[in-house]
């Protein structure tokens, strides 16, 4: 690919696909919080086709309205012309950083820091985790919060401070031996990838993952030394160092040698499974990616896939309501096998969601890089979980996960924000234990 014109060397079959019917229009939180065209899924297709068409330059205007698109791709389980919005959305911001039409210093500083160097090498990612949980665990963190201390600082830096998530205790290495075997015959012999901030925040789901797919029959590989995805890579521009990633992970989890590739992690699953579109012009990984997409699976696809056995526990009474991450359902289009995993779990009620599948404000960094629009969309999904009267709310990707417990902290909301696969993992041990 040139490495200036990502939307004029886009094959134009996907830029031209939309037919400006509106279908889409209904469904995309940032159309529905303005009503302005231009920041509708029709609107910014438009104005992607007059770039890539050498009808309009690509402006600050154009970066500032591709970065205030959520990339939720609800528009593309909405189009009845099957706009590829996620390959369009790619390559519009790949251009944007290609044109550095949205450079300045702090910005350039904060994606050197961490696109380029943190989660290049997650060695690194550890080493600030480990740096972040000091600061958490040996109390400075709420001497730092009671003190007042924060107030001096501007309001943004507060709000973030606010937001850090706790570090596990135990990273996913310190869990989960290198070899997990099947419990009872091996039926499958899959991979699991422990992803970058679900490592740092969420390895007790790691932990969960791996132990329900041995309850499945499955002997479970799962590296101590892993890579980032690329997805935040992909999402933000960074084309090249999303294609360097993705070459790395093939060549640690050579598709040839599993069953399956697992994630649980909904945003790094619709990822990992186009692969293939990232990198088909590179003769030695073209067709080892294809072969790798069709191994990558999300966990609830999965394990229903292979007919999950169910829990014979007693079960405890709970009543649980299910998110839908934008990665999961619009992305993946896994969508029943969540809910389906969740009935099966003895005791457990399932209420559904209102709007289940809108965006919760997420969406990989948008929370930090558009805390106005996150937030507005976080406060209405808070208000429709309340609204189905459950105490636990169950979600399949790390940044809904902390989008929610956020939310939850803020609304004085008494709520377990958990990942299905937990609770699944929780079953099976009251199994094992009665
Ligand atoms: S990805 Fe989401 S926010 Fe962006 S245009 Fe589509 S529906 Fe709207
Ligand atoms: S639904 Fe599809 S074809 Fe219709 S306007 Fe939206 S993107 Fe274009």
């Amino acid at each position: 690919m040139s490495s200036s014109n990502y939307l004029k060397d886009l094959d134009y079959s996907v830029v031209q696909q939309c037919m400006h019917c509106g279908l889409c229009l209904p469904t995309c939180p940032t159309y529905d919080a303005t009503k302005l065209e231009r920041n509708s899924p029709r609107g910014r297709i438009a104005l992607m086709r007059a770039v890539a068409d050498d009808r309009l330059d690509v402006t600050k205007a154009f970066g500032d309205e591709m970065y205030f698109c959520l990339g939720c791709l609800a528009c593309q389980t909405a189009c009845p012309a099957g706009v590829n919005y996620a390959e369009l959305f790619e390559h519009a911001r790949a251009e944007i950083e290609e044109k550095k039409v949205l450079a300045n210093p702090k910005r350039n500083t904060i994606r050197r820091f961490t696109l380029k160097w943190l989660f290049m090498d997650l060695r690194r990612l550890e080493l600030a985790g480990k740096g972040l949980r000091l600061y958490q665990q040996t109390g400075l963190q709420s001497l730092v919060r009671n003190s007042g201390v924060m107030k001096a600082f501007p309001k943004r830096l507060q709000e973030l401070e606010a937001m850090t998530p706790a570090v596990c205790d135990k990273f996913s290495s310190e869990l989960i031996a290198p070899v997990t075997s099947a419990a009872g015959e091996r039926k499958y012999r899959v991979a699991m990838l422990t992803g970058c901030a679900q490592d740092l925040t969420f390895s007790d789901v790691n932990r969960d993952t791996v132990e329900v797919l041995a309850q499945n029959g499955c002997e479970v590989i799962t590296p101590a030394a892993q890579s980032c995805c690329g997805s935040l890579h992909a999402h933000n521009g960074e084309w090249t160092l999303a294609q360097q990633l993705a070459r790395r992970n093939i060549d640690q989890f050579p598709p040839e040698q599993f069953d399956a590739i697992i994630t649980n992690a909904g945003g790094c699953g619709s990822h990992l499974k186009h692969y293939a579109s990232l990198l088909k012009s590179d003769p030695a990984y073209a067709k080892r990616a294809e072969l790798w997409d069709a191994k990558v699976k999300d966990i609830h696809e999965w394990l229903v896939f292979i007919k999950v056995r169910s829990p014979k526990c007693e079960g405890r009474n709970q009543t649980v309501t299910y998110h839908e991450s934008c990665h999961l359902t619009h992305g993946q289009k896994v969508v029943a096998q969540p809910r389906k995993l969740l009935k099966g779990i003895p005791g457990l009620k399932l209420v559904e969601l209102p709007e289940a599948n809108w965006c919760c404000g997420s969406a990989g960094i948008y929370n930090l890089t558009q805390p106005e629009m996150a937030g507005q969309l976080l406060e209405r999904k808070i208000a429709h979980i309340k609204s189905t009267g459950a105490t636990t709310v169950a979600t399949g990707n790390p940044g809904c996960l902390l989008q929610l417990i956020n939310g939850a902290a803020k609304a004085g909301l008494k709520l377990r924000v958990v990942h299905p696969i937990t609770l699944l993992a929780e079953a099976y041990r009251a199994e094992n234990s009665q």
